[in-house]
């Protein structure tokens, strides 16, 4: 099986030419494993011999062992975009692939459009692919550019023309009507064995086929191998890592990697699950580098609930009155706003506080918050008393706002008795507000992830005052991190 994830674009003119060198410089210096570096570029223009065209030459300058070559397929490209005779673009593609093949080159031919292209004119789209076939192209790969075919459109036009090429296939698709996925299956289905596609599905418009679904479609489904079992193990850390660079959010609704694949809600769900997993997954999520999730909620029944709790108590039967009381609390909770399946160790602390295992860190005494406001800017500053083992504190923090203030104020007083609360940092902040049903004041839900370099935890507080809630939920992150740490456990 081959991969094309990177490609390099040298479609044009010659002022690119530092930036590939320095790229490809870069590139050639890396120790990479499994990855080969290819550049990618157009064929040669109708008026220039592949010698003396500007993007082929730039394209063996790179010096990339492979070289992908995009070639027109689709008649009306030919004629109103390259303004080129038919006959004229058969031959700049054959041209263009034997040149690079002479200097030594591998080549990978990407019929552009060519799916648009045999639905228009059948013969003429062939012909491409004979032409990059007769220039020693050693794949040639079919594109969805435009993303609008259906897969059963591609298992006809794949069939039809097997027969009449000599050289493998590839393909290349694009989401537009949602198919990309299923048309790369559907292709290596017929004996494809290149695919190009992208992590997370990254590309233009709405994107290409994502990799992070077709790799593990291929080894579970296709039965084939693709990077093998071992490397599969990290799929979902590389999709992470690639939204992490990207710079965008990773999207947990994703197919196999996405943080919700494996987790289950609705409690005839869970209860299956627990007596057997295949009922509710189709494959195994620590295949994938993933985890199978409970999402606690009155919904999802005493089976998750008894299952969280295993740590603590183990072989806890869903029947069980400790774990019906806690059903019954985060019923009532839930139905004053609060979330627990984005926040597991408010759960933890809930557990815990039904269960009598912890033990409460400090007791609030009172504390209060002062916003000034003046021509000259604002200050914040909170004032908290809190009760430890009998001693009273009183401390005063300064904060950028409220919710900050209170949060230095707090741990002034805390991390003198407890002084690993100096390695928690807050994360996320989050507040929803929530909507008001019978007519009294709106309440706001607020959500804190928090981590101590090691681990991250959510936490939540819901009041009327978002101050409070986010006390709340500030409070319990604290806590947790005791913990965490074995120092508010009891029993
Ligand atoms: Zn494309």
């Amino acid at each position: 099986m081959r991969w094309a994830f990177t490609m390099l674009k040298a479609v044009g003119p010659i002022r690119r030419i530092p930036r590939i060198s320095n790229f490809l410089t870069a590139c050639a210096i890396s120790n990479f494993h499994n990855t080969k570096i290819v550049a990618f570029g157009s064929t040669c223009r109708v008026d220039n011999p592949p010698e003396d065209d500007p993007t082929l030459t730039t394209l063996l300058k790179a010096g990339t062992e492979a070289i992908t070559l995009f070639g027109k397929s689709w008649t009306l490209h030919v004629t109103d975009v390259l303004r080129a005779t038919l006959e004229e673009n058969l031959q700049i593609i054959e041209d263009s692939c034997a040149w690079l093949k002479e200097n030594g080159r591998e080549v990978i031919y990407d019929a552009e459009h060519f799916f648009d292209g045999y639905k228009a004119d059948p013969e003429y789209a062939l012909e491409t692919l004979l032409a990059a076939q007769a220039g020693g192209a050693e794949v040639l790969v079919l594109c969805d550019t435009n993303g609008g075919t259906m897969p059963y459109q591609i298992q006809e036009i794949i069939s039809a023309i097997q027969p009449r090429l000599d050289v493998p296939l590839g393909i290349h698709t694009h989401n537009d009507a949602g198919m990309a996925v299923a048309n790369s299956i559907v292709a290596l289905e017929m004996g494809a064995t290149h695919v190009q596609g992208t992590i997370n599905g990254y590309g233009e418009r709405c994107g290409n086929a994502n990799l992070c679904s077709v790799i593990p479609n291929i080894e579970f489904k296709l039965g084939k191998t693709a990077i093998g079992a071992e490397n599969l193990k990290r799929l979902m850390e590389l999709s992470r890592f690639v939204s992490e660079i990207a710079n965008v959010y990773h999207d947990h609704r994703q197919p196999y990697v996405g943080e919700s694949a494996f987790a289950h809600k609705a409690g005839v769900h869970v209860d299956a699950m627990l007596k057997q997993p295949a009922t509710y997954e189709h494959c195994d999520a620590e295949a994938v580098g993933n985890q199978r999730r409970f999402l606690l909620s009155e919904q999802s029944g005493g089976g998750a609930v008894a299952a969280k709790l295993h740590h603590l108590i183990p072989g806890l039967d869903k029947r069980h009155p400790t774990v019906q009381k806690l059903l019954q609390k985060i019923k009532q909770l839930e139905h004053e706003g609060y979330v627990f399946e984005a926040a597991e160790a408010s759960f933890e602390i809930l557990a815990r506080q039904i269960l009598g295992s912890i033990r409460r860190p400090f007791k609030l005494i009172n504390y209060r918050t002062i916003n000034r406001k003046s021509v000259a800017g604002s200050e914040v500053e909170a004032i908290v008393k809190i009760e430890i083992d009998g001693q009273i504190y009183h401390t005063v923090g300064e904060g950028d706002g409220p919710v900050n203030a209170l949060d230095s104020a707090l741990r002034l007083a805390l991390e003198s008795v407890y002084p690993t609360l100096k390695d928690v940092r807050l994360e996320d902040y989050k507040v929803r507000v929530l909507s008001s049903a019978d007519g009294t004041a709106a309440k706001v839900r607020v959500l804190v992830e928090s981590s101590d370099r090691q681990r991250v935890w959510n936490t939540v507080g819901v009041s009327e005052n978002i101050i409070e809630a986010s006390w709340m939920a500030l409070v319990d992150s604290l806590t947790y991190k005791l913990l965490l740490d074995d120092i508010i456990v009891v029993g």
